[in-house]
Formats: C-alpha cells, structure tokens, sequence
C-alpha cells in the first residue's frame, strides 16, 4: 500500500472511530509507511526527530500503540525485544535475522498460510497469528565467514 493510500485509511479510521488526527499522527504514520523495513519505535523517534523537533520518543511509542489498536499497523513478531512495526497489515510471513535483527518480508506471501480454529476445545479464541521464519541474513553471514578466516 502506498503512503498517500495509507494516510487515507489512516483518516478514515480516525473518523469512523472517532479518534482526532493530529500532525503528530500523521507524521507517524507517513515515517512508518516510507520506510517499509519494519523500523522500531526508536528508528522512527530518529527520522521524526528533526522533522518534528518537538515531539517526544514517548509519544512515538504512544502513538503506534494507538495505531496497532486500530488495526492500522502490525506488530512484527520478530524475537527481539523491541517491538518492529508494519504498515502491511495483511497476512505475510516475515525472515528475522537473529544476528542483526533485522526484519525482511519473505517473498512468497502465501507461505505458511494457515487456517486456525476460531476456537480451540479448552475455549481459546483465536484472532490471529504469524509467520516468522528466523535464521541469518547474507550480510551476517558474509560476516561469520569474514571473522571465521
Ligand atoms: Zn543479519
Ligand atoms: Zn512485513
């Protein structure tokens, strides 16, 4: 989805749910949707910093919690301890590098497509759940090799 497609569901959502669309908001959301490399909440603090000098790194976090409730962005499941973010909302697995940390889109979107219960036996409710393949991107392991020598 582009930037322009994603602000205006951004404005929708705002309005149907009866939340204010401030520029803080905005800001976010256009910084999060250019970058498509599922940035944490600390990334997107530093592209918004200058650009926004006086918006705090608290409402960063605050503000992509806001959108993830809406459904407007993804948390990635990604291993790490801070949380990566996507402006894809719909259904893709994802690579996790576990040397660098780095999140990538995993070119075929229809891998690992499941169909899950609504509801397990015991009564859990199941809404959604994720696909994370996890191992070495090339520059880590170029890097392994290089210090292996
Ligand atoms: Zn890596
Ligand atoms: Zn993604």
């Amino acid at each position: 989805m582009s930037e322009e497609k994603k602000q205006q569901q951004l404005k929708e959502v705002c309005r149907s749910r009866g939340v204010s669309l401030t520029p803080q908001r905005r800001a976010i959301m256009r910084a999060l949707a250019v970058r498509g490399d599922h940035p944490t909440a600390d990334q997107l603090y530093d592209d918004l910093s200058c650009q926004m000098p006086g918006m705090s790194r608290t409402t960063v976090y605050r503000v992509l919690e806001t959108f993830v409730k809406l459904g407007l962005v993804r948390k990635v499941d990604s291993r790490a301890s801070k949380a990566h973010f996507d402006a894809d909302v719909t259904l893709h697995p994802h690579l996790v590098c576990l040397d660098c940390g780095k999140v990538c889109d995993f070119e075929d979107r229809d891998f690992g497509v499941l169909k899950p219960p609504a509801m397990t036996d015991d009564g859990f409710q199941i809404v959604d759940y994720a696909v994370t393949l996890v191992g070495y991107c090339r520059q880590c392991r170029h890097h392994e090799k290089a210090s292996s020598d």
